[in-house]
């Protein structure tokens, strides 16, 4: 069932210790429905600029992105521009440009407000509110992803979203300070009060994990020899985590874990170059590859019935 999202579509400009890009097509998005469109069919909501290029429109409608809700109004598309350290989980964002998102008013076409699943990419909480509010009927899963630069300016206007999705996506930093507490597990324990039944913390190269009813669950991210971007490696992880469940409809505890593994094979691919180059490329073999080597990467010999480890019988002594 196709995914409708709304986020940013940006120009970004990004230093990273491999190298700079400037005005390079990105936004939350544009990286999400690349990456989900691999899986099933994607409509964006969005605004741009007047110097938003044919050739990235074309882009995505190469794609088979519906890119009908994408508004073009005068003035300058959005533009994020970020800094990394040596440690591709550290990012400093240097400047945001709202420009046409700063008066950005959605307005969702008959055939946008009836899609299953909604995708709240990172963009200001009252725009992703207005959409949700906007849908016919209550979708079948909405996921909400977003980012300091809101949790910090919008936190009430955020919690208010909250209230209202099933999916929380948010970095480990970002989680840490929504919640107000260093501790992960505490952290979406705190998250999940609000609202939603699940929340995915994005750990970069350490992995990531699922807090859902009860349940834990984590899996490694890709182990890369090169990283050469990490921009949209959350947005890429959502489209891969929401293509899944809107492919197969399975909701289920195994369907999330493995929308979570299917996330981690596509963040995988962003990190490996500028901008959207090394996504729009991924075959399925790709894909289905890194899949196989993260269940590989994973896979243990469990503990049979009745089978103990091999404990010493000096543990008494132990104090
Ligand atoms: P990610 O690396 O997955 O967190 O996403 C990076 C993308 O988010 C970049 O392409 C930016 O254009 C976009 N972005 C950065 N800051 C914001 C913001 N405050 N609101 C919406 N999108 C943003």
């Amino acid at each position: 069932m196709s995914i409708l999202v709304v986020g940013s579509v940006a120009y970004d400009t990004v230093q990273t210790p491999v190298g700079n890009r400037g005005d390079a097509l990105g936004g939350s998005a544009t990286y999400f429905s690349v990456s989900a469109s691999k899986f099933e069919p994607v409509s964006i909501v969005a605004v741009v600029g007047t110097d938003f290029r044919q050739e990235h429109f074309e882009m995505l409608t190469s794609h088979g992105v519906d890119i009908s809700g994408i508004e073009s109004v005068k003035g300058s598309t959005f533009r994020w521009s970020g800094v990394y350290g040596a440690d591709a989980n550290t990012r400093e964002t240097l400047d945001t440009q709202l420009n046409v998102f700063a008066q950005f008013t959605p307005q969702l076409g008959v055939n946008h407000r009836q899609h299953s699943y909604l995708f709240l990419a990172n963009i200001e909480p009252s725009i992703q509110l207005d959409v949700l509010h906007q849908m016919q009927r209550r979708p079948k899963l909405v996921a909400l992803d977003t980012m300091n630069f809101w949790i910090e300016g919008e936190r009430e206007q955020l919690g208010e979203v909250l209230k209202e999705v099933d999916v929380v996506l948010m970095d480990e930093n970002e989680t840490r300070s929504f919640a107000g507490k260093q501790n992960l597990t505490e952290a979406a324990g705190y998250i999940r009060e609000i609202g939603p039944h699940t929340v995915i913390v994005k750990r970069g190269e350490h992995g990531v994990l699922l807090f859902r009813q009860g349940s834990v669950f984590t899996a490694p991210a890709v182990p890369l020899r090169s990283v050469v971007d990490p921009t949209g490696a959350g947005d890429c992880f959502a489209g891969g985590f929401m293509g899944y469940l809107a492919s197969t409809g399975d909701l289920s505890d195994d369907g999330f874990r493995r929308a979570v593994v299917l996330g981690s094979v596509m963040g995988s691919f962003a990190v490996e170059s500028f901008s959207l180059d090394r996504v729009q490329s991924v075959s399925e073999e790709e894909v289905e590859e890194r899949f196989r080597l993260i269940t590989e990467l994973t896979r243990f010999k469990p503990l049979l019935d009745r089978e103990t480890l091999p404990f010493s019988d000096t543990e008494h002594q132990v104090h």
